[in-house]
């Protein structure tokens, strides 16, 4: 069947099919879909399934995945009544499409089919903010409530809910979410790391804090002593039990991490002190 030649909005005519080759077997067409929209969407387009039933002479069931610029332009909504005002995804009938298919009758293991005279777009992908394509995935609305509940120490599953409630048309993952996280954690402390950040932190609120390292040359720390202020008057009341207790293996320098408690006479315990040692020599 003859075509007739597609507009161009700026198509670079590579074909980006290749991309969605894989040799997996996928549980679902549900799954097959999701990954190939998440891919897509790296990839600064965005995938629709094909909504109808279809099934092949043998029986086996198949969906295709358009890209959503595949509308054709005279069967859009009556732009009065548009709802989404989006320019990006404005159809140009755009051709780019791949095939999943079910693998046996019998079972519901999928496969991707890329079909490569569907494999260009004829249309500019989108390019995020930052430059570099789908690396964040957030545009600055979704940050904004990212950076707000991660300050209010939100889990980042809730925060994905919240973001997605708020921004129907974001298309984010975990992995957006704790990227975006750690980049937030890098700029608050400035470039240093955790150990530095935390004596940092220690020092700004007046933490009694005492460190040691290997040798001057080195700035290896081997030890670290942290004691809050108030903390330190309780203890000056209350000195009479005390009590330390370290635990293994739960940081990532492998250090023993100590706790030294104090304890009130109303039988409350107070947290003194702790500190991170290389070993337990007396001399830590
Ligand atoms: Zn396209």
């Amino acid at each position: 069947m003859e075509e007739a030649p597609l507009p161009d909005y700026g198509g670079d005519g590579v074909d980006y099919s290749y991309l969605f080759a894989t040799n997996e077997i996928i549980d679902g067409f549900e799954n097959a879909a999701n990954w190939a929209k998440q891919v897509a969407i790296e990839s600064g387009f965005i995938f629709i399934s094909s909504s109808y039933k279809t099934t092949q002479k043998d029986g086996r069931k198949y969906h295709y995945l358009k890209c959503d610029r595949g509308r054709r332009e005279n069967n859009c909504r009556d732009p009065e009544t548009a709802k989404r005002p989006n320019t990006k995804s404005k159809a140009c009938g755009c051709r780019f499409m791949i095939k999943c298919e079910q693998q046996r009758v019998e079972e519901n293991n999928w496969v991707i089919e890329l079909l490569h005279d569907r494999g260009t777009h004829n249309h500019t992908l989108i390019v995020y903010p930052e430059g570099h394509r789908g690396v964040s995935g957030l545009r600055q609305g979704a940050k904004e409530v990212v950076r707000e509940m991660n300050d209010a120490q939100a889990k980042p599953k809730n925060i994905m809910v919240a973001v997605k409630n708020k921004f129907p048309d974001e298309h984010p993952n975990m992995r957006h979410i704790y990227n975006f996280k750690e980049k937030t954690r890098r700029e608050g402390s400035e470039g240093r790391n955790v150990v530095e950040q935390m004596l940092h932190l220690a020092r700004e609120h007046d933490y009694i804090n005492w460190v040691s390292c290997s040798d001057r040359t080195s700035k290896v720390i081997n030890r670290a002593f942290l004691a809050h202020p108030a903390i330190v008057e309780v203890l000056s009341t209350y000195p009479l039990v005390i009590g330390l207790d370290s635990t293994y293996k739960t940081n990532r320098y492998g250090f023993p991490f100590l706790e030294i408690v104090g304890v009130t006479p109303t039988n409350q315990n107070f947290l003194i002190a702790y500190a991170f040692m290389k070993d337990e020599t007396a001399a830590s």
